[in-house]
């Protein structure tokens, strides 16, 4: 679906718990956490610790389910596109290249967003290999206690949230692919922009009650190797030992490198991107989770995926009353996400068109 959906009508944290969370696809990214208060990342994990305001009798909300990026998969395609810029290269702060896992990229662009005050603040994390918490820098001695790398959740979004409604100033965040398509819904509901700083990510792990740290199961589902909604992404694949692969994939991304390549914060080589591409080609064939979204979500997909419809063939091709999708389509149009037009082949069936 090519835009979220603010406020998805009867969608409660109920659909959100069913869909997701019993079914162990949360990565713990923490956007649902963040995006309201009733609900509190617990053990990685997101729990009710307050009241689901539709259990209290309002009828408008779903914004957990909404921002959720496990409720909304994606299928990646095998095939990547060309980054815009790409480089592999190693930070020349030798207290950078200590503390790096890598060749100390994400550590070095952070210190050098927040002195030349591109943005006022940088969200990463910091802790444990297992037992990561996210974490804000705003100052660019502050940055070094971000890097490294940590294969496990941190719910480190409810971080950028809270960052964002205390500051509302430019910011820059690093996350899983997953984590960053959960963003980009975000920004589409508030209309807002983040600098996202991606992660290469194959599989992510989580301890299991034995402390055995395990494969995820929303990895088993996950087609995003190279993470498609970050601005930048980066990780070793394609690069020799003590360098990161980083590769700019939007116009602003590429602005940000290209700034960072000029003021000689690295020491630069040519990646091998083959090595990249490979990696979102075997990734590409897992297959995304099944999840039962509501009907008016449903029909939204139906009208970005499949083009124009009327309102029988929509109703035929999801097996849906043609009533209930007449209802649906009604409220979409007046929230301005669907537009009725007429079917040039056929003035008497009006046709309905997604907005984007
Ligand atoms: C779970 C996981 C799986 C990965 N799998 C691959 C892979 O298969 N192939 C590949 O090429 N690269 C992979 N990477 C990326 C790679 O391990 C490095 O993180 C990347 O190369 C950046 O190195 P660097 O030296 O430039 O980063 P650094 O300068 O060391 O900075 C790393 C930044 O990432 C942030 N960060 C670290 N862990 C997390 C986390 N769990 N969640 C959110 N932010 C985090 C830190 O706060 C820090 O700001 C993976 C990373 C993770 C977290
Ligand atoms: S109040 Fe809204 S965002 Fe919070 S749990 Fe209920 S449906 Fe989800
Ligand atoms: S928004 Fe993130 S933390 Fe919340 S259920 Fe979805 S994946 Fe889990
Ligand atoms: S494999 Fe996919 S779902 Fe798992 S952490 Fe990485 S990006 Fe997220």
């Amino acid at each position: 679906m090519s835009r979220a959906l603010s406020g998805s009508g009867h969608v409660s944290f109920e659909l959100l718990k069913k869909q997701v969370i019993d079914r162990d696809l949360c990565e713990g990214c923490g956007l649902c956490a963040g995006t309201c208060k009733s609900i509190t990342m617990v053990d990685g994990r997101p729990k009710l610790t307050g009241k689901c305001i539709l259990d209290r009798g309002a009828d408008h909300c779903g914004r957990c389910f909404d921002i959720c990026p496990q409720a909304h998969p994606e299928q990646v395609p095998a095939e990547m596109e060309e980054p815009l810029l790409a480089v592999s290269v190693r930070a020349k702060d030798e207290s950078i290249q200590v503390v790096a896992s890598n060749g100390g990229f994400v550590t070095a662009l952070f210190k050098h967003l927040l002195e030349t005050g591109e943005v006022e603040a940088v969200i990463g994390i910091v802790g444990g290999k297992y037992a990561p918490q996210a974490a804000v820098a705003e100052k660019p001695e502050d940055v070094l206690k971000l890097a490294g790398t940590r294969y496990s959740p941190s719910g480190v979004m409810t971080k950028l949230i809270e960052q964002q409604k205390k500051t509302r100033g430019q910011l820059a965040v690093v996350g899983m692919p997953c984590e960053l398509r959960g963003v980009s819904r975000w920004e589409e509901m508030l209309g807002i922009s983040v600098l996202k700083i991606g992660l290469f990510c194959s599989n992510n792990m989580r301890k299991d009650e034995s402390g055995k740290a395990t494969k995820m199961t929303p990895c088993d589902h996950c087609t995003d190797f190279i993470g498609v909604h970050a601005d930048i992404s980066c990780g070793f694949a394609g690069s020799g030992k003590g360098y990161t692969t980083a590769i700019a994939l939007t116009e602003r991304g590429r602005e940000v490198l290209q700034k960072a390549l000029d003021a000689s914060l690295f020491d630069v080589t040519e990646p091998n991107l083959d090595r990249v591409k490979a990696s979102q080609q075997r990734k590409s064939k897992r297959s995304p989770a099944e999840i039962d979204m509501p009907l008016r979500e449903k029909i939204l997909a139906t009208l970005v995926s499949s083009g124009p419809a009327d309102t029988v063939s929509i109703s035929e091709s999801l097996e849906a009353k043609a009533e209930k999708v007449h209802y649906h389509l009604l409220v979409l149009q007046q929230e301005g996400f669907v537009e009725l037009h007429e079917n040039p082949s056929d003035p008497y069936r009006l046709e309905w068109h997604a907005t984007q």
